[in-house]
């Protein structure tokens, strides 16, 4: 029996979630010892450790308490959840990365007239209950033929008259010539635990983890912009600023027509941005990354 008094972590051990859970994490001020095995990683100065597996097999080591929480994506944990009654999986927070979706791509030249054109057809994926719970809500009966991999190319070997599959820019369809028709689940990564929650003292542990990685995910974007502008410039400068907090204006030496600004943008900063706020009046621009913050 384990204690309560660290937190096990399971992640990809690398891939597509793997690697950016471990940069976030690491953003998040969490550093690990890699072990022999290659399996396990040991916290070095907070009492949470890392698992390190297939993606897989994320959702079912925490239905059986073999790890507390688990980083993944949102598809492979619906694809779990739904088989099992009552739930025993919740989705604790969504982390912004591995963005991707579960969609229904069929040939280049095949017709599509909304879900129904699948009925009776054959279906090939590797989410068969998601896939299963879409037909049964669009009401077409479809055959599902289930595979482990590689399936973009079950409708060119004649397995299949359409897939079901994941796909973020669309590039393996179009090698495959394949057209994406329809979506059946958005996903991303998540933090995921156990359903019911804890309620022994990994609750805290949890709750620590999920401030640092709000931290550190909405530090992302933050940046600190600094510049000057004549004082009836303040008004669109503002209006620009949109989502940044309340700025700081402070006068300039010597200069009563013009103050200093300074203030904290939210989403990105992008050139465009920059570039508006400045012909709104803006002089002397500099954006700044935040590096820690405790608000
Ligand atoms: P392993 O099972 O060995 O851990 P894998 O081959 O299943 O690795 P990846 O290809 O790294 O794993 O994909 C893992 C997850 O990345 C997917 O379950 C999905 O949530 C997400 N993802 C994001 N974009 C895509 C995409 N274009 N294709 C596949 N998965 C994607
Ligand atoms: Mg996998």
């Amino acid at each position: 029996m384990r204690t309560h008094d660290r937190l096990r972590i399971a992640i990809q051990k690398s891939g597509r979630i793997g690697d950016p859970a471990r940069e976030l994490l690491a953003r998040a001020g969490f550093a690990f010892r890699q072990g022999q095995d290659k399996l396990f990683c040991r916290g070095e100065s907070l009492p949470f450790d890392l698992l390190l597996v297939r993606d897989d097999d994320i959702p079912g080591l925490i239905e059986e308490g073999s790890a507390d929480l688990g980083i993944v994506g949102l598809n492979l944990v619906e694809e779990r959840r739904m088989e099992t009654e009552p739930d025993r999986l919740r989705v604790r927070m969504p982390l912004g990365f591995g963005r991707c979706r579960l969609a229904i791509a069929l040939p280049d030249l095949a017709e599509w007239r909304g879900p129904e054109t699948l009925e009776g057809r054959r279906i090939a994926t590797s989410y068969p209950v998601t896939l299963a719970r879409w037909l049964q809500a669009e009401k077409v009966s479809a055959e599902v033929v289930q595979l482990s991999g590689s399936v973009e190319i079950a409708p060119r070997l004649g397995k299949a008259d359409a897939i079901c599959d994941l796909v973020s820019t669309g590039a393996t369809l179009a090698a495959n010539q394949l057209r994406e028709a329809a979506t059946v689940l958005e996903s991303e990564a998540v933090l995921v635990g156990p359903e019911p929650p804890f309620t022994d003292g990994r609750a805290d542990l949890a709750a620590l983890l999920e401030r640092r990685l709000q931290g550190a995910l909405g530090l992302r974007a933050t940046r600190l912009l600094l510049c000057q502008a004549p004082r009836d410039a303040l008004p669109a400068i503002l209006g620009l600023l949109g989502d940044a907090e309340p700025p700081t204006v402070t006068r300039i030496e010597g200069r009563d027509d013009a103050v200093s600004l300074q203030a904290l943008c939210r989403s990105a900063m992008t050139w465009q941005r920059l570039e508006d706020i400045k012909r709104a009046g803006a002089s002397g621009l500099l954006v700044l990354p935040v590096e820690q913050m405790l608000a």
